[in-house]
């Protein structure tokens, strides 16, 4: 009997928070959040230019990009749930629709896409020949982000694609008990980046996941120092003022979060680092 709860013991303790259900390529994997499928859908990697980076000192350069220069990636995200299947962004339309068919999903089958913001690598692949790549998809983005969209006229192809397919919600703080999507979904404000930029929050069964769109380009160097803006940022004081309002709750509250522009598999834990927050990967081990 004591050999019994011995060996229960080493199991129990051995066994990694995992929670990794597939891997098909290095494109794409799959993990389990709750009752949801949740995947990277990687589009590119590329070596970074740190120059993109605003405000970083030489020191701090050398300290975490320790060969001048950063991985740099463009994903998208899937989530499955019982009943919808949902995109998060679109990438740059490169590799989206081979890494759909990989998992058996053709773009028909896409229910939803929701927008974390309007630049081109995360708009990319709503258009196929002019068309709306995703012809049943309903198309979900904040109000404050679609204004910023509909002032520029290159925008103008993708509304007529879509046209009454396009629904604005109104993003909230993370506390708020207002549900302004669907059951599961919630569009948070983290503004800055560009005027309407939103993260979303996934809940299933008890479990959560923050997509929060970018909220980082550079991990490696803006998690130790979110104060760290990037060219990119329409505002740069606002997009940090997010960040360390978003960081500090992922880390307060032990949120797994998925990023557009972080390293395969992209998604992971952030916690209180020696300097700023550090950031975990998840566990891409199978078979342990
Ligand atoms: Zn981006």
């Amino acid at each position: 009997m004591k050999k019994h709860v011995l060996f229960f013991i080493v199991i129990v303790f051995v066994m990694p928070v995992n929670n990794l259900i597939a891997q098909v390529n290095n494109n794409v994997i799959t993990f389990m959040i709750g009752g949801f499928q949740v995947s990277t859908l990687v589009e590119t990697q590329s070596a970074g230019n740190p120059s993109i980076l605003i405000g970083a000192n030489q020191a701090d350069l050398q300290k975490y990009l320790t060969d001048g220069t950063f991985q740099s990636e463009i994903n998208a995200f899937l989530v499955r749930t019982p009943d919808k299947n949902i995109l998060i962004d679109t990438g740059l339309g490169l590799n989206l629709l081979q890494n759909l068919q990989s998992l058996g999903l053709t773009a028909e089958q896409i229910d939803v896409i929701l927008l974390t913001h309007v630049h081109g690598d995360h708009i990319g692949g709503l258009l196929r020949d002019g068309k709306a790549a995703f012809p049943n998809a309903v198309l979900y983005l904040s109000q404050l982000e679609y204004g910023f969209w509909t002032n520029n006229k290159q925008s103008l192809p993708i509304i007529n694609a879509y046209k009454d397919r396009i629904k604005q919600f109104e993003a909230v703080e993370f506390d708020s008990k207002d549900n302004n999507l669907f059951a599961g979904f919630k569009g948070i404000k983290a503004y800055g980046h560009t005027p309407g930029h939103t993260v979303y929050l996934v809940e299933s069964n008890g479990e959560s996941l923050l997509i929060w769109g970018d909220l980082t380009h550079v991990t490696p160097v803006q998690l130790p120092h979110p104060e760290i803006a990037v060219t990119y940022d329409s505002n740069a004081q606002e997009a940090i003022a997010s960040r360390l309002k978003i960081l500090k709750y992922v880390a307060a509250q032990k949120i797994p979060i998925a990023g557009m522009h972080i390293v395969f598999p992209a998604i992971g834990n952030v916690t209180v680092g020696k300097e700023g927050y550090d950031f975990e990967p998840l566990c891409t081990c199978l078979g342990y």
